[in-house]
């Protein structure tokens, strides 16, 4: 599973609670802004950990046995942190049109312009060549509402596809190149995690992959190829990392930061 680097950060990753940020807290006094947080028990947890997510929950991940006073105190002396991260998550977003006028992928190096056709029938998506994507059809029912939700399902459809026809010979490639055996590759849609690999061998990417650059696609996917060897996050999982993408610290970090490429539209229509 992609969790940020425990060895790397004193802060890491996992799932969470409900905080709601709005425009005046970002530019309150941080000091005085209360917290919302909640606090997961984990068995295989070694140490206090932090996650801020980018739709702005947090959660604390504690070892069994850890007392709620020290885990409050760990909460308040990472409080600045978080308020940052906090309002790095929430700085004001461009204008929203949906469906978007354009599109761009930039793990695939590719960019579309998106046309909207008005032919009747079940909305489907479909690419005209090099740098086009037709939206066909009407949502049944007829409200605004359908209609953009119709269009952002057929859109979320078309880019799981074509991201697994994509991804699916570089993995191939890395998996060849690395020497490393996995069963299958599955392109999902999901909120907190950039990727995973089952003991039996199939990595799951996260489809808001492709918003990234290729070399943080490139690390993800040696990420978890490696976990086909190591079924955690030990020393020597870390080193036989580096031993095949160099650069994986700042990738990581690059990747932890990535749900601020991912247009807002994938997880809800405006
Ligand atoms: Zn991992």
């Amino acid at each position: 599973m992609l969790l940020q680097n425990a060895a790397q950060w004193p802060i890491i990753t996992s799932r969470l609670a409900a905080y709601r940020m709005t425009q005046e807290l970002v530019t309150s006094d941080y000091t005085a802004l209360p917290l919302a947080w909640t606090l997961r028990r984990s068995a295989r947890a070694r140490r206090l950990a932090l996650r801020v997510h980018h739709d702005g929950r947090v959660e604390v991940v504690a070892p069994r046995g850890v007392g709620e006073a020290m885990i409050g105190h760990f909460v308040h002396r990472h409080r600045e942190w978080i308020l940052h991260r906090l309002a790095e998550r929430s700085a004001p977003p461009g204008p929203q049109a949906f469906p978007p006028a354009t599109l761009e992928f930039p793990a695939l190096g590719e960019g579309y312009r998106i046309h909207l056709t008005g032919e009747s029938g079940r909305v489907k998506v479909r690419r005209l060549g090099h740098g086009l994507l037709s939206i066909d059809g009407h949502a049944g029912g007829g409200s605004p509402e359908a209609e953009r939700h119709a269009i952002q399902c057929a859109l979320l459809a078309w880019l799981l596809e074509h991201t697994q026809t994509a991804f699916e010979p570089r993995v191939r490639d890395l998996a060849v190149w690395g020497g490393f055996s996995y069963r299958r590759l599955q392109l999902r849609l999901q909120r907190t995690r950039w990727g995973s690999c089952s003991s039996c061998g199939v990595i799951s990417l996260n489809v808001c992959s492709v918003f990234q650059s290729p070399a943080v696609v490139n690390y993800l996917m040696i990420h978890e190829l490696v976990h086909t060897r190591y079924m955690n996050h030990s020393a020597a999982y870390w080193r036989e990392v580096a031993a095949h993408c160099k650069d994986w610290r700042v990738l990581d970090r690059e990747l932890s930061r990535g749900w601020r490429h991912v247009p807002p539209w994938i997880f809800a229509v405006p």
